[in-house]
Protein backbone atom coordinates (compact mmCIF):
# COMPACT_ATOMS: atom_id res chain seq x y z
CA UNK A 1 0.00 0.00 0.00
CA UNK A 2 1.49 3.36 -0.63
CA UNK A 3 1.89 6.02 1.96
CA UNK A 4 0.40 8.65 -0.09
CA UNK A 5 -2.74 9.04 2.48
CA UNK A 6 -0.68 10.23 4.78
CA UNK A 7 2.33 11.46 2.96
CA UNK A 8 2.63 15.54 4.05
CA UNK A 9 1.79 18.37 1.70
CA UNK A 10 4.81 19.17 -0.42
CA UNK A 11 5.26 22.78 1.52
CA UNK A 12 5.61 20.77 4.97
CA UNK A 13 7.81 18.06 3.09
CA UNK A 14 9.56 21.65 2.16
CA UNK A 15 10.05 22.67 5.87
CA UNK A 16 11.13 19.30 6.98
CA UNK A 17 13.89 19.41 4.75
CA UNK A 18 15.16 23.11 5.44
CA UNK A 19 15.00 21.96 9.09
CA UNK A 20 17.30 19.13 8.49
CA UNK A 21 19.68 20.54 6.44
CA UNK A 22 19.85 23.26 9.41
CA UNK A 23 20.35 20.75 11.77
CA UNK A 24 22.77 18.31 10.46
CA UNK A 25 24.71 21.65 9.67
CA UNK A 26 24.85 22.31 13.45
CA UNK A 27 25.20 18.83 14.61
CA UNK A 28 29.06 19.03 15.68
CA UNK A 29 28.14 21.62 18.00
CA UNK A 30 25.07 20.40 19.54
CA UNK A 31 27.17 18.41 22.11
CA UNK A 32 28.56 21.73 23.14
CA UNK A 33 25.88 23.75 22.80
CA UNK A 34 23.02 21.51 24.56
CA UNK A 35 25.36 21.88 27.75
CA UNK A 36 24.57 25.36 27.99
CA UNK A 37 22.39 27.58 30.19
CA UNK A 38 23.13 30.31 28.02
CA UNK A 39 22.46 30.94 23.93
CA UNK A 40 24.70 29.49 21.51
CA UNK A 41 25.58 32.31 19.44
CA UNK A 42 26.66 30.28 16.60
CA UNK A 43 23.31 28.04 16.80
CA UNK A 44 21.23 31.42 17.08
CA UNK A 45 22.91 32.89 14.33
CA UNK A 46 22.26 29.62 11.98
CA UNK A 47 18.56 29.47 12.86
CA UNK A 48 18.61 33.46 12.03
CA UNK A 49 19.82 32.85 8.80
CA UNK A 50 17.85 30.32 7.80
CA UNK A 51 14.74 32.32 8.00
CA UNK A 52 12.67 29.26 9.30
CA UNK A 53 12.07 31.39 12.82
CA UNK A 54 9.37 33.31 10.16
CA UNK A 55 6.95 30.43 10.41
CA UNK A 56 6.46 31.93 13.93
CA UNK A 57 5.02 35.28 13.15
CA UNK A 58 2.20 36.66 10.49
CA UNK A 59 3.25 37.45 7.54
CA UNK A 60 2.34 41.29 7.75
CA UNK A 61 5.12 41.57 9.94
CA UNK A 62 7.22 39.45 8.11
CA UNK A 63 6.95 36.20 9.07
CA UNK A 64 6.05 33.06 6.57
CA UNK A 65 2.49 32.87 6.81
CA UNK A 66 -1.00 34.10 7.24
CA UNK A 67 -1.23 32.12 10.42
CA UNK A 68 1.48 30.53 12.82
CA UNK A 69 0.77 26.93 11.20
CA UNK A 70 0.91 23.94 14.03
CA UNK A 71 1.79 21.55 11.42
CA UNK A 72 4.67 23.79 9.56
CA UNK A 73 5.80 23.73 13.51
CA UNK A 74 5.94 20.59 14.57
CA UNK A 75 7.43 19.16 11.31
CA UNK A 76 10.71 21.25 12.10
CA UNK A 77 10.76 20.89 15.42
CA UNK A 78 10.89 16.84 14.92
CA UNK A 79 13.99 17.90 12.64
CA UNK A 80 15.54 19.89 14.91
CA UNK A 81 14.85 18.54 18.45
CA UNK A 82 16.80 14.75 16.85
CA UNK A 83 20.15 16.77 16.94
CA UNK A 84 19.72 19.55 19.35
CA UNK A 85 16.80 20.10 22.92
CA UNK A 86 19.53 24.07 22.22
CA UNK A 87 18.30 24.12 18.59
CA UNK A 88 14.75 23.22 18.82
CA UNK A 89 14.03 25.40 22.33
CA UNK A 90 15.75 28.66 20.73
CA UNK A 91 13.10 27.90 17.70
CA UNK A 92 10.00 27.16 19.30
CA UNK A 93 10.23 29.81 22.40
CA UNK A 94 10.05 32.57 19.61
CA UNK A 95 6.59 31.36 19.07
CA UNK A 96 5.50 30.67 22.24
CA UNK A 97 6.83 33.61 23.88
CA UNK A 98 5.93 35.70 20.99
CA UNK A 99 1.95 34.11 19.58
CA UNK A 100 0.21 36.14 22.17
CA UNK A 101 1.88 39.50 20.89
CA UNK A 102 0.65 38.93 17.45
CA UNK A 103 -2.88 38.23 18.75
CA UNK A 104 -3.59 40.46 21.20
CA UNK A 105 -1.12 43.68 21.29
CA UNK A 106 -1.45 47.03 20.29
CA UNK A 107 0.12 48.01 16.69
CA UNK A 108 2.68 50.24 17.96
CA UNK A 109 4.00 47.24 20.18
CA UNK A 110 2.86 44.48 17.45
CA UNK A 111 5.26 47.06 15.23
CA UNK A 112 8.64 47.08 17.58
CA UNK A 113 8.53 43.28 18.41
CA UNK A 114 7.45 41.24 15.87
CA UNK A 115 9.38 41.48 13.13
CA UNK A 116 12.56 41.35 15.22
CA UNK A 117 11.19 38.30 16.92
CA UNK A 118 10.50 36.57 13.49
CA UNK A 119 13.90 37.22 12.44
CA UNK A 120 15.25 36.27 15.83
CA UNK A 121 16.77 40.06 16.15
CA UNK A 122 14.68 39.92 19.42
CA UNK A 123 14.86 36.49 21.81
CA UNK A 124 11.24 36.12 23.41
CA UNK A 125 9.99 34.58 26.82
CA UNK A 126 6.90 33.44 28.59
CA UNK A 127 6.99 33.96 31.99
CA UNK A 128 3.66 32.05 33.76
CA UNK A 129 5.43 29.90 36.47
CA UNK A 130 6.82 31.08 40.01
CA UNK A 131 8.07 29.18 42.87
CA UNK A 132 5.13 28.23 44.49
CA UNK A 133 3.22 27.68 41.76
CA UNK A 134 3.46 25.28 38.58
CA UNK A 135 0.61 23.65 37.28
CA UNK A 136 -2.23 25.80 39.20
CA UNK A 137 -1.87 29.16 37.60
CA UNK A 138 -4.81 30.70 39.14
CA UNK A 139 -2.74 30.99 42.36
CA UNK A 140 -0.06 32.73 40.96
CA UNK A 141 0.88 35.67 43.10
CA UNK A 142 2.74 38.46 40.51
CA UNK A 143 0.31 41.64 40.47
CA UNK A 144 -0.76 43.90 37.69
CA UNK A 145 -1.73 47.39 39.17
CA UNK A 146 -2.69 50.71 36.91
CA UNK A 147 -1.38 53.65 37.78
CA UNK A 148 -2.07 56.54 35.18
CA UNK A 149 -0.39 55.84 31.80
CA UNK A 150 1.53 53.04 33.53
CA UNK A 151 1.38 49.49 34.59
CA UNK A 152 3.76 47.86 37.67
CA UNK A 153 4.17 44.27 37.28
CA UNK A 154 5.34 42.71 40.92
CA UNK A 155 6.74 39.50 41.35
CA UNK A 156 8.84 36.37 40.56
CA UNK A 157 8.28 33.94 37.23
CA UNK A 158 10.96 31.00 38.17
CA UNK A 159 11.56 28.22 35.05
CA UNK A 160 11.47 30.92 32.73
CA UNK A 161 12.96 29.32 29.11
CA UNK A 162 15.53 32.12 27.90
CA UNK A 163 15.83 34.01 30.93
CA UNK A 164 18.88 36.18 30.71
CA UNK A 165 18.91 36.12 27.11
CA UNK A 166 15.43 37.36 26.32
CA UNK A 167 14.83 40.57 25.07
CA UNK A 168 11.37 40.37 26.11
CA UNK A 169 8.80 38.73 28.13
CA UNK A 170 5.08 37.85 27.89
CA UNK A 171 4.28 37.96 31.50
CA UNK A 172 0.93 36.18 33.36
CA UNK A 173 -0.05 38.56 36.30
CA UNK A 174 -3.26 39.27 38.33
CA UNK A 175 -5.08 41.87 39.38
CA UNK A 176 -7.35 40.14 42.29
CA UNK A 177 -9.47 37.42 40.20
CA UNK A 178 -8.17 38.82 36.23
CA UNK A 179 -5.61 38.18 35.04
CA UNK A 180 -3.73 39.33 32.33
CA UNK A 181 -1.10 38.90 29.88
CA UNK A 182 1.96 41.94 29.98
CA UNK A 183 4.67 42.47 27.67
CA UNK A 184 7.75 43.73 29.87
CA UNK A 185 10.86 44.29 27.50
CA UNK A 186 13.81 42.60 29.31
CA UNK A 187 16.06 46.43 29.93
CA UNK A 188 13.26 47.68 31.78
CA UNK A 189 14.20 48.87 35.19
CA UNK A 190 13.78 46.55 37.94
CA UNK A 191 13.24 43.58 35.65
CA UNK A 192 16.48 40.98 37.41
CA UNK A 193 17.40 37.78 36.27
CA UNK A 194 18.84 34.97 38.70
CA UNK A 195 19.99 31.34 38.12
CA UNK A 196 19.37 29.63 41.77
CA UNK A 197 18.69 25.89 39.49
CA UNK A 198 20.57 23.48 36.94
CA UNK A 199 18.36 20.95 35.51
CA UNK A 200 19.78 17.70 34.39
CA UNK A 201 19.72 18.23 30.61
CA UNK A 202 20.74 22.34 30.83
CA UNK A 203 18.63 24.82 29.59
CA UNK A 204 18.47 28.42 28.60
CA UNK A 205 16.57 29.00 31.98
CA UNK A 206 16.21 31.26 35.30
CA UNK A 207 14.48 33.53 37.54
CA UNK A 208 13.14 36.52 36.39
CA UNK A 209 12.76 39.01 38.94
CA UNK A 210 9.97 42.13 38.23
CA UNK A 211 10.23 44.46 41.03
CA UNK A 212 7.50 47.03 40.91
CA UNK A 213 8.50 46.80 37.04
CA UNK A 214 6.97 50.06 35.07
CA UNK A 215 5.64 49.72 31.73
CA UNK A 216 3.79 51.51 29.39
CA UNK A 217 -0.16 50.78 29.29
CA UNK A 218 -0.24 49.83 25.95
CA UNK A 219 1.93 46.85 26.92
CA UNK A 220 -1.26 44.90 28.48
CA UNK A 221 -1.69 42.50 26.06
CA UNK A 222 -4.96 42.24 25.01
CA UNK A 223 -7.99 43.13 26.99
CA UNK A 224 -7.53 42.95 30.61
CA UNK A 225 -8.76 39.57 31.70
CA UNK A 226 -7.95 38.01 28.46
CA UNK A 227 -4.92 36.38 29.94
CA UNK A 228 -6.34 32.85 30.13
CA UNK A 229 -7.82 33.03 26.64
CA UNK A 230 -4.01 33.99 25.08
CA UNK A 231 -2.30 31.58 27.02
CA UNK A 232 -4.82 29.14 25.67
CA UNK A 233 -4.83 30.07 22.70
CA UNK A 234 -1.00 29.80 22.44
CA UNK A 235 -1.12 26.23 23.98
CA UNK A 236 -3.60 25.29 21.68
CA UNK A 237 -1.39 26.28 18.39
CA UNK A 238 1.85 24.86 20.02
CA UNK A 239 1.38 21.81 22.65
CA UNK A 240 1.27 19.54 19.48
CA UNK A 241 5.14 21.01 18.94
CA UNK A 242 6.65 19.12 21.72
CA UNK A 243 5.08 16.06 20.64
CA UNK A 244 6.56 16.73 17.22
CA UNK A 245 10.01 17.08 18.97
CA UNK A 246 9.55 14.34 21.36
CA UNK A 247 9.06 11.89 18.03
CA UNK A 248 12.24 13.36 16.48
CA UNK A 249 14.18 12.72 19.76
CA UNK A 250 13.05 9.21 20.10
CA UNK A 251 14.11 8.33 16.36
CA UNK A 252 17.17 10.10 16.67
CA UNK A 253 17.86 7.70 20.14
CA UNK A 254 16.99 4.64 18.16
CA UNK A 255 19.45 5.20 15.75
CA UNK A 256 21.60 5.54 18.23
CA UNK A 257 20.94 1.82 19.92
CA UNK A 258 20.51 0.29 15.99
CA UNK A 259 23.70 1.29 15.14
CA UNK A 260 25.34 0.60 18.43
CA UNK A 261 24.08 -3.14 18.67
CA UNK A 262 24.58 -3.78 14.71
CA UNK A 263 28.25 -2.83 15.69
CA UNK A 264 28.83 -4.86 18.93
CA UNK A 265 29.21 -8.42 18.75
CA UNK A 266 28.86 -10.51 22.46
CA UNK A 267 28.71 -14.29 23.01
CA UNK A 268 29.51 -14.38 18.97
CA UNK A 269 26.43 -12.45 17.56
CA UNK A 270 25.55 -8.90 17.23
CA UNK A 271 23.60 -7.56 20.06
CA UNK A 272 20.70 -6.31 17.48
CA UNK A 273 20.08 -10.12 17.18
CA UNK A 274 20.84 -11.66 20.37
CA UNK A 275 18.49 -12.16 23.34
CA UNK A 276 15.14 -9.61 23.57
CA UNK A 277 17.50 -6.93 22.44
CA UNK A 278 15.75 -7.22 18.67
CA UNK A 279 12.64 -7.18 20.27
CA UNK A 280 13.02 -3.77 22.20
CA UNK A 281 14.64 -2.51 19.32
CA UNK A 282 11.22 -3.52 17.12
CA UNK A 283 9.04 -2.33 20.03
CA UNK A 284 10.76 1.07 19.99
CA UNK A 285 10.42 1.48 16.23
CA UNK A 286 6.63 0.15 16.61
CA UNK A 287 5.67 2.82 19.14
CA UNK A 288 7.82 6.08 17.47
CA UNK A 289 5.28 5.05 14.29
CA UNK A 290 2.45 4.98 16.67
CA UNK A 291 3.51 8.16 18.57
CA UNK A 292 3.87 10.21 14.80
CA UNK A 293 0.73 8.96 13.37
CA UNK A 294 -0.82 10.45 16.35
CA UNK A 295 1.11 13.77 15.96
CA UNK A 296 0.79 15.01 12.67
CA UNK A 297 -3.07 13.90 13.05
CA UNK A 298 -3.26 16.14 15.58
CA UNK A 299 -0.71 19.28 14.38
CA UNK A 300 -2.86 18.70 10.55
CA UNK A 301 -6.17 18.94 12.88
CA UNK A 302 -4.39 22.13 15.06
CA UNK A 303 -3.35 24.01 12.03
CA UNK A 304 -7.10 24.06 10.70
CA UNK A 305 -8.77 24.71 14.54
CA UNK A 306 -6.57 25.04 17.10
CA UNK A 307 -9.23 25.29 19.66
CA UNK A 308 -11.70 22.49 18.55
CA UNK A 309 -8.56 20.03 18.59
CA UNK A 310 -6.46 21.10 21.69
CA UNK A 311 -8.07 17.24 23.32
CA UNK A 312 -5.88 15.52 20.02
CA UNK A 313 -2.84 17.97 21.01
CA UNK A 314 -2.85 17.05 24.44
CA UNK A 315 -2.89 13.21 23.68
CA UNK A 316 -0.21 13.64 20.55
CA UNK A 317 2.03 15.64 23.71
CA UNK A 318 1.25 12.83 26.43
CA UNK A 319 1.89 10.14 24.09
CA UNK A 320 5.07 11.15 22.05
CA UNK A 321 6.47 12.34 25.42
CA UNK A 322 5.84 8.86 27.09
CA UNK A 323 7.11 7.29 24.25
CA UNK A 324 10.38 9.36 23.96
CA UNK A 325 11.22 8.36 27.48
CA UNK A 326 10.18 4.81 27.33
CA UNK A 327 12.51 4.75 24.25
CA UNK A 328 15.19 6.46 25.08
CA UNK A 329 15.32 3.88 28.31
CA UNK A 330 14.98 1.17 26.34
CA UNK A 331 17.90 2.26 24.05
CA UNK A 332 20.14 2.75 26.84
CA UNK A 333 19.50 -0.78 27.96
CA UNK A 334 20.64 -1.94 25.15
CA UNK A 335 23.69 0.19 24.65
CA UNK A 336 24.74 -1.02 28.23
CA UNK A 337 27.51 0.74 30.18
CA UNK A 338 28.06 2.84 26.42
CA UNK A 339 24.49 3.95 27.29
CA UNK A 340 25.75 5.76 30.29
CA UNK A 341 28.66 7.40 29.34
CA UNK A 342 28.61 10.95 29.64
CA UNK A 343 28.74 13.39 27.30
CA UNK A 344 27.40 10.47 24.30
CA UNK A 345 24.60 11.04 22.26
CA UNK A 346 22.88 8.72 23.58
CA UNK A 347 23.05 9.77 27.25
CA UNK A 348 22.25 13.57 26.34
CA UNK A 349 19.01 11.93 24.47
CA UNK A 350 18.07 10.45 28.26
CA UNK A 351 18.48 13.52 29.85
CA UNK A 352 16.52 15.59 27.44
CA UNK A 353 13.79 13.49 27.34
CA UNK A 354 12.97 13.55 30.96
CA UNK A 355 11.93 17.55 30.92
CA UNK A 356 9.14 16.91 28.25
CA UNK A 357 6.79 15.28 30.27
CA UNK A 358 6.71 17.88 32.31
CA UNK A 359 6.47 21.12 30.64
CA UNK A 360 3.93 23.05 28.85
CA UNK A 361 1.22 20.54 30.46
CA UNK A 362 2.46 18.05 32.63
CA UNK A 363 1.24 14.33 31.70
CA UNK A 364 -1.01 14.34 34.80
CA UNK A 365 -2.55 17.65 34.19
CA UNK A 366 -3.27 16.53 30.85
CA UNK A 367 -4.77 12.72 31.44
CA UNK A 368 -6.48 14.70 34.10
CA UNK A 369 -8.05 17.32 31.63
CA UNK A 370 -9.00 14.12 28.84
CA UNK A 371 -10.24 12.37 31.50
CA UNK A 372 -12.80 15.17 32.68
CA UNK A 373 -13.64 15.97 28.23
CA UNK A 374 -13.69 11.95 27.81
CA UNK A 375 -16.76 11.47 30.60
CA UNK A 376 -18.53 15.10 28.71
CA UNK A 377 -17.97 13.47 25.04
CA UNK A 378 -19.04 9.51 25.41
CA UNK A 379 -21.96 9.95 28.10
C1 LIG B 1 12.96 22.71 30.92
C2 LIG B 1 11.81 23.50 31.45
C3 LIG B 1 11.48 24.70 30.84
C4 LIG B 1 10.42 25.48 31.33
N1 LIG B 1 10.14 26.67 30.73
C5 LIG B 1 9.13 27.43 31.21
C6 LIG B 1 8.84 28.70 30.61
O1 LIG B 1 9.48 29.12 29.64
N2 LIG B 1 7.85 29.45 31.15
C7 LIG B 1 7.11 29.04 32.23
O2 LIG B 1 6.22 29.77 32.66
N3 LIG B 1 7.38 27.84 32.82
C8 LIG B 1 8.35 27.03 32.34
N4 LIG B 1 8.64 25.81 32.93
C9 LIG B 1 7.87 25.38 34.07
C10 LIG B 1 6.81 24.36 33.70
O3 LIG B 1 5.80 24.96 32.98
C11 LIG B 1 6.31 23.68 35.00
O4 LIG B 1 7.36 22.86 35.45
C12 LIG B 1 5.05 22.89 34.77
O5 LIG B 1 3.95 23.74 34.55
C13 LIG B 1 4.72 21.99 35.97
O6 LIG B 1 4.71 22.74 37.14
P1 LIG B 1 5.60 22.29 38.38
O7 LIG B 1 6.93 21.84 37.88
O8 LIG B 1 5.55 23.36 39.39
O9 LIG B 1 4.88 21.00 38.92
P2 LIG B 1 3.66 20.94 39.97
O10 LIG B 1 2.54 21.81 39.52
O11 LIG B 1 4.19 21.11 41.35
O12 LIG B 1 3.20 19.45 39.78
C14 LIG B 1 4.06 18.36 40.14
C15 LIG B 1 3.43 17.10 39.60
O13 LIG B 1 2.18 16.91 40.28
C16 LIG B 1 1.23 16.37 39.41
N5 LIG B 1 0.05 17.24 39.33
C17 LIG B 1 -0.05 18.58 39.54
N6 LIG B 1 -1.29 19.01 39.37
C18 LIG B 1 -2.04 17.94 39.02
C19 LIG B 1 -3.41 17.74 38.68
N7 LIG B 1 -4.32 18.75 38.66
N8 LIG B 1 -3.82 16.50 38.37
C20 LIG B 1 -2.95 15.47 38.36
N9 LIG B 1 -1.64 15.60 38.68
C21 LIG B 1 -1.18 16.80 39.00
C22 LIG B 1 1.92 16.21 38.08
O14 LIG B 1 2.44 14.92 37.97
C23 LIG B 1 3.06 17.17 38.12
O15 LIG B 1 4.08 16.76 37.25
C24 LIG B 1 9.68 25.02 32.45
C25 LIG B 1 10.01 23.80 33.04
C26 LIG B 1 11.05 23.04 32.56
C27 LIG B 1 11.38 21.75 33.23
Amino acid sequence: MSDALFDLPERYRTLQAEARELAESLRERAAEADERDDVDPHMRAALAKSGLVGLMVPARFGGRAELVDSLAVTAVREQLAAVSAHLDSLFAMQGIGGYALGVGAAPAVQERWLGPIGRLDAIAALGLTEPDVGSDLRAITTTLTRDGDELVVDGRKSFITNAGDADVYTVLARAGDEYSLVLVPADTPGVAVERPHQIIAPHVLGDVVLDRVRVPADHLVGAAGEGFALMLATLATFRVSVAGAAVGLAEAALREAVRHTTGRSQFGTPLARLGPVPALLATCWTEIEMARALTYRAAAAAARDPRASLHLSSMAKVGATETAGRVVDRCVQVMGRFGLVRGSVIERLYREARPMRIYEGSTEVLLDALAKQLVKRFS
